[in-house]
C-alpha cells in the first residue's frame, strides 16, 4: 500500500510513501506520520491512501505512527474543503491549522521531586494523633501533606512555605515517615467550579431562545443568528447552551474576535465549568498547545475559548460552536492564504462534525443578516437588556455649529465637555472612542502644501509626539522628526487632525485631577498590557478610558455612564464597499458600552456629516432600516451578499511586471467571464512596504462560484509562465476590502 503524505510547504503536490505492512491496517486518512525528506525526519499527514502507484523512483517508507495523536475526521475533511475553496495546498492549509503538529517536540513531561506521607509504614491516622510530638516546622509539612493527603506536594512549593525544609525532610525520611517521588508535572491551576449553571436564571426571550435552539433536531448545522442588542445577555445563552451540549460528553467551542477579550469570557465560562475551560489561540507557545492537544486526545469534552485560528482546535466529539460578534472584520484572513473567514469555516465544520453553531451579534454582518432574512439561518432577536438596564440615550452633536471650542480646535464640544465634568463629579467612569491613533498628520507647507507620506507606501505618516518621530502604520517605518528637512526651523510643519495621543493630552489640560487611560495598538501592544489597562480602569483605578475601535467590543463595566465618539465620521470616506457598514457597526457597539448597570447611560456622538444617513441610523438605533438600505445599495452596484467577490491581487516591486502580470491573468479570465470581472487596475493604495500593488476583482453569482474557483485554480498551476518572476499573486476569496 502507498500513502500521499502532505508536508507543511505552500507547493502543490503531496509525496508518496511506501506503508510498512505492519502498519496498513493502523493507518487512515488524517493520520500523523513520522517521514524522511530530503535526509530530515519529519511529520506529515496521510492525505491518500492506494494500491498502485505512479511514481517509478525508489520510495521511503513511512517511518513511525503518531498512535496516540490524529486529526479528527470532520476537521480534516474541513482542512480539505479549504483546499478547494480557497485554492491553497492542502500541506500549507494543515501547516496553518496544526502548525504545532510539524514542530518537533519542545517540552517532554517535566518530572519534579515531591513529598507525601508514608503511609505503608504508618496508617495515616497515626499522623494526625501524633502530631504533637513533632517539632514546629515538622508539624507544619506533615499537617499540608495530610489535608493533601492522598496528593504529594511539590518539592518547590514546600520550600515556599516552610524553612530549611531540606533538613527535615532528611529526618522525617531516615523515621519513614515520608517518601520522596517523582511526579509529573500536573496543572497548578486546576480551577474549581465555583457556581452552579443553575444559579442563571434567563429571562423570558432568552429561555425561548435558548429552548428552540437546544431542541433543534433536523438540519443541526443550519446556524442560529442571535441578534441581540448590547448588554442583552447573549453570554448567558451560550453558557446554558455549552452546559446542555457538554453533559452529552461533547465538547464545545467558544470563538471570540480579540485575544484580550477572550480573557474575559474565559473568567466567566471558568466560574460553571472549571478546569474544563481551555484558551487557545495563535500566539500561545507551541509547548503549551501541545499541552492542551495531549487534554484534548484524551477523549474527553472540553470547552475551548479562543480567538480566530482556534476554528481549528482538533476537539475530539465537537457538538457546539459559538461566534460571538460574528461581524468582526478580525475573524477574516486577508493577508496570506488560505484567506479564510473563521466564521464560514465555522459553519463548513458544524456541517462535517453535525454540530450546532451559533452567531451572535448586535449588529451581524450584511452577508449574515441577508442569509437570516433569507431563512438560510434560523434567527431569533432580542431588543432588552439583560438585568436592571436600559439603552443609553444618545445625543448627536453637530460639530459645524461648534467653534468657539477648546483652544480653537472644536474637538471637544462645550456641551461634551460640560456632560464629562458632570460625570466625573459624581464619580462615574467615561469611555471616549476616537479611531485615529498617534499624535497627528504633519503637514509641509513650504512644499506645495503636501501630507508627509510614507515612502514605502501609499499611506500617511502618523506624527508620534512621545516618540518625536513619524510612524507608518502600514510597514512600520520610523523617522525622528529631527531628520526631516527643515524642522528646526520649526516652520513649515504643521499639524493636520489628530489622534488618540493629541486627544490624551488635551484630556489633561482639561481634567488635570483625573486620571485617563489610553488604549490603542502604541499604548498596548501585548495582550498583558491590554488585560493591565482593562483591569485598571475596572477596578476603578482611572476616570476616563480613550482609545480606538480595541475599546468598543466586548467591554463590560457598570460603572461607565458616558460614551463618547469622537469624530465618528472617520472612515466613511473610505472608498471600500463596508466603509458605511463598518462604522453604522462601531457607533452601534460603542454606544452599547454605557450604562450597563442600574444607572442610566448615556451616549455623546460628535460629527461634522450630521445629514449622513449612517450616522443618523445608528444614533438612533435604526439598525434594520440601515442594513435594508445597504442591502438595496449592494444589490444596485453587484456586491457581496448578493454575489461573491473574488480579488486577485498582484504585488512585487517592479511596478510594469506587476502591471503585465495582472494584464495576462486578464484577459484569459475576460475569455469566460467578461460579465463579472473588472480591472486589471492599481489597487487604490497603490504601494505597501514598497511593493507596486495591481488587483482584477470578480463579482461572482453564486451560481458560477464553483466554475470560476477552477478557472482560477487552472491559472495558478500555470503560474510560472502567466506572471513575472518577483511577483506575487494573491487570490482572495470573499474579499471583505478592495483597498
Ligand atoms: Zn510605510
Amino acid at each position: 500500500m502507498y500513502a500521499e503524505v502532505c508536508l507543511p510547504f505552500f507547493i502543490d503536490r503531496t509525496f508518496t510513501y511506501l506503508v510498512p505492512k505492519d502498519y496498513v491496517e493502523k493507518l487512515v486518512i488524517g493520520s500523523i506520520v513520522s517521514i524522511k525528506f530530503k535526509n530530515n525526519i519529519c511529520n506529515g499527514i496521510v492525505v491518500s491512501l492506494s494500491n498502485t502507484v505512479l511514481f517509478k523512483g525508489k520510495l521511503n517508507s513511512i517511518l513511525a505512527i503518531d498512535s496516540k495523536n490524529n486529526v479528527p475526521m470532520e476537521l480534516w475533511k474541513t482542512l480539505v474543503w479549504m483546499e478547494q475553496y480557497y485554492i491553497t495546498p492542502i500541506g500549507k492549509i494543515a501547516q496553518l491549522a496544526l502548525s504545532w503538529l510539524f514542530k518537533k517536540r519542545i517540552n517532554q513531561p517535566r518530572y519534579i521531586k515531591s513529598l507525601e506521607l508514608d503511609t505503608n509504614s504508618n496508617p495515616l491516622s497515626f499522623y494526625t494523633s501524633s502530631i504533637d510530638s513533632f517539632t514546629h516546622n515538622q508539624k507544619k509539612l506533615i499537617n499540608l501533606l495530610i489535608s493533601d493527603y492522598p496528593k504529594p506536594i511539590s518539592l518547590v512549593l514546600l520550600k515556599s512555605k516552610i524553612k530549611s525544609i531540606y533538613s527535615i525532610k532528611k529526618i522525617l525520611l531516615d523515621k519513614k515517615y515520608l517518601i520522596e517521588s517523582m511526579n509529573i508535572e500536573k496543572d497548578n491551576n486546576v480551577i474549581n467550579i465555583r457556581k452552579n449553571i443553575d444559579s442563571i436564571e434567563l429571562t423570558k426571550t432568552q429561555n425561548i431562545i435558548y429552548n428552540k435552539i437546544k431542541d433543534t433536531k433536523n438540519n443541526l448545522w443550519k446556524p442560529h443568528l442571535i441578534q441581540g442588542i448590547p448588554g442583552c445577555g447573549k453570554t448567558e445563552i451560550y453558557l446554558k447552551l455549552t452546559d446542555f451540549i457538554f453533559k452529552q460528553k461533547k465538547s464545545c467551542l467558544i470563538l471570540v474576535p480579540e485575544i484580550a477579550l477572550s480573557s474575559e469570557i474565559f473568567d466567566r465560562f471558568q466560574i460553571y465549568f472549571g478546569g474544563k475551560v481551555l484558551t487557545w489561540h495563535s500566539k500561545a507557545s507551541e509547548s503549551y498547545k501541545r499541552s492542551v492537544w495531549d487534554k484534548i486526545n484524551s477523549k474527553k469534552p472540553y470547552i475551548i475559548i479562543g480567538a480566530r485560528s482556534a476554528v481549528f482546535t482538533p476537539l475530539n466529539n465537537l457538538g457546539l460552536i459559538v461566534i460571538d460578534e460574528e461581524q468582526d472584520s478580525s475573524y477574516k484572513e486577508s493577508e496570506r492564504q488560505p484567506t479564510y473567514n473563521a466564521r464560514n469555516i465555522a459553519i463548513i465544520r458544524s456541517k462535517f462534525s453535525n454540530s450546532t453553531v451559533v452567531l451572535g451579534s448586535a449588529t451581524p454582518s450584511l452577508d449574515t443578516y441577508y442569509n437570516a432574512v433569507m431563512g438560510k439561518y434560523y434567527m431569533y432577536k432580542i431588543n432588552e437588556r439583560y438585568g436592571a438596564s436600559i439603552l443609553p440615550s444618545i445625543e448627536l452633536i453637530n460639530m459645524n455649529k461648534d467653534q468657539n471650542s477648546f483652544i480653537n480646535k472644536p474637538i471637544f464640544s462645550n456641551y461634551l465637555i460640560k456632560e464629562i465634568n458632570d460625570k466625573l463629579n459624581c464619580k462615574e467612569q467615561i469611555l471616549i472612542l476616537h479611531n485615529r491613533r498617534g499624535f497627528s498628520a504633519l503637514r509641509d507647507s513650504q512644499n506645495k502644501d503636501e501630507i508627509l507620506k510614507c515612502k514605502n507606501c501609499d499611506v500617511i505618516l502618523t506624527f508620534h509626539k512621545n516618540n518625536n518621530e513619524l510612524i507608518c502604520h502600514h510597514c512600520y517605518i520610523k523617522t525622528p522628526i529631527s531628520s526631516i528637512n527643515n524642522y528646526s526651523e520649526n516652520t513649515s510643519l504643521q499639524q493636520v487632525g489628530f489622534g488618540t495621543e493629541q486627544l490624551e493630552d488635551m484630556l489633561k489640560i482639561l481634567f488635570p485631577n483625573k486620571k485617563t487611560l489610553r488604549m490603542d495598538a502604541d499604548s498596548a501592544k501585548s495582550i498583558k498590557k491590554q488585560k493591565e489597562i482593562l483591569t485598571i480602569f475596572k477596578n476603578g483605578k482611572a476616570n476616563i478610558l480613550l482609545g480606538t475601535q480595541m475599546i468598543a467590543k466586548g467591554l463590560d463595566f457598570k460603572n461607565i455612564t458616558l460614551v463618547v465618539v469622537i469624530n465618528s465620521d472617520i472612515g466613511l470616506m473610505i472608498p471600500d464597499f463596508k466603509s458605511h457598514e463598518k462604522v453604522f457597526q462601531l457607533i452601534y457597539q460603542v454606544v452599547g458600552r454605557a450604562g450597563r448597570s442600574e444607572k442610566k447611560g448615556k451616549a455623546i456622538i460628535q460629527t461634522y456629516q450630521p445629514d449622513s444617513n449612517t450616522i443618523q441610523m445608528a444614533t438612533n438605533y435604526d439598525l434594520e432600516k440601515f442594513y435594508n438600505l445597504q442591502l438595496d445599495t449592494r444589490k444596485s452596484l453587484n456586491y457581496p451578499p448578493f454575489v461573491r467577490l473574488i480579488r486577485l491581487v498582484f504585488k512585487g516591486k517592479n511596478e510594469s511586471h506587476c502591471k503585465l502580470s495582472a494584464d495576462k491573468i486578464f484577459r484569459l479570465l475576460k475569455i469566460k467571464f467578461n460579465n463579472i470581472i473588472i480591472g486589471p487596475l492599481p489597487c487604490p493604495i497603490i504601494k505597501l512596504s514598497n511593493n507596486y500593488r495591481y488587483h482584477i476583482i470578480l463579482k461572482v453569482p453564486h451560481s458560477q462560484i464553483r466554475v470560476v474557483l477552477k478557472s482560477i485554480k487552472n491559472l495558478k498551476i500555470q503560474k510560472k509562465s502567466l506572471v513575472y518572476k518577483g511577483i506575487s499573486l494573491l487570490i482572495d476569496i470573499d474579499s471583505e476590502s478592495v483597498l
